[in-house]
């Protein structure tokens, strides 16, 4: 190998200009008799928008969930930033400290917005920081300000989630994914949970994100938002990605 070959990054070899982010390679999962993903492929660069669609039951948050590892994945790869948790032969997780890893780096949003429920909205951003990754109580405050004032929250920072709106929960979500530091996002559905007036709210805050270049898998039933924010949109059917039916959706596919 040459020095001029050695110095490239991997991307540069691969003809590509920005590392991946996320990559999932043939992943299966199956639940006792029910094979809910058949081999599902992608990847997400870094600052790609990847929109995911795909019926009720289709294994949308499987996918999701299997990519964390809140699933553990029957068979298949799951590589975020490079960096992969090796399986025991029996297809178990080798370390759990791998998994605590990975989902340091996955900022995820659930559908139902997850916020702890006995904690304040700051004490929600605040608490993965300080106590899982060891960040300086004082900086980690001053960076869920921030992150607050991101969201448009910045008066809710001593309140409890039950006395704010499921939009305002949503995005005080969103912000304490932001406060891990992810190198990506995951959205689950983050606005199927919400009152039709509140969609736009958490909507304009997942936008921004895009704009700003953030790496995003998002799981969604808005299809005209997918299609503005996103970058690729797959379409999951059958326990496959399935990219015969964009014309119908008129929207193009990995
Ligand atoms: P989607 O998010 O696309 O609606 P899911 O990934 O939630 O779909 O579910 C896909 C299928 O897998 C469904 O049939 C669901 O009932 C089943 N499923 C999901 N999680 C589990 C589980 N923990 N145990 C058994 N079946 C499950
Ligand atoms: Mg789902």
């Amino acid at each position: 190998m040459t020095a001029a070959t050695a110095q490239s990054a991997p991307q540069e070899r691969n003809g590509n200009d920005r590392s991946e982010a996320i990559r999932v390679e043939n992943l299966h999962k199956t639940f006792g008799e029910l094979e809910v993903l058949k081999g599902v492929s992608l990847t997400a660069h870094e600052g790609d928008v990847v929109a995911i669609i795909g019926g009720s039951g289709s294994g949308k948050s499987t996918m999701l969930r299997c990519i964390n590892f809140l699933e553990t994945p029957t068979s298949g790869r799951i590589v975020i930033g490079g960096e992969e948790v090796a399986m025991r032969p029996d297809g178990s997780p080798a370390s759990r400290r791998q998994i605590e890893h990975i989902r340091q780096r996955l900022g995820m949003v659930f559908q139902s917005f997850n916020l702890w429920s006995h904690k304040t909205v700051m004490e929600n951003l605040i608490e993965v920081p300080v106590h899982v990754l060891k960040v300086p109580k004082e900086e980690a405050i001053e960076r869920a300000r921030t992150l607050l004032a991101r969201v448009g929250l910045s008066d809710k920072a001593d309140v409890y989630p039950a006395f704010m709106s499921g939009g305002q929960q949503q995005r005080a979500a969103i912000a304490r994914a932001l406060a891990i530091e992810p190198r990506a996002m995951l959205f689950d559905e983050p606005t199927s949970a919400l009152d039709p007036e509140l969609v736009g709210e958490v909507l304009n805050v997942i936008r921004d994100l895009a704009k700003e270049g953030r790496t995003m898998l998002l799981v969604t039933h808005e299809m005209k938002f997918a299609r503005e924010v996103s970058d690729h949109v797959i379409y999951l059917y059958n326990g496959r990605i399935e990219s015969g039916l964009n014309k119908s959706y008129g929207i193009d596919f990995v």
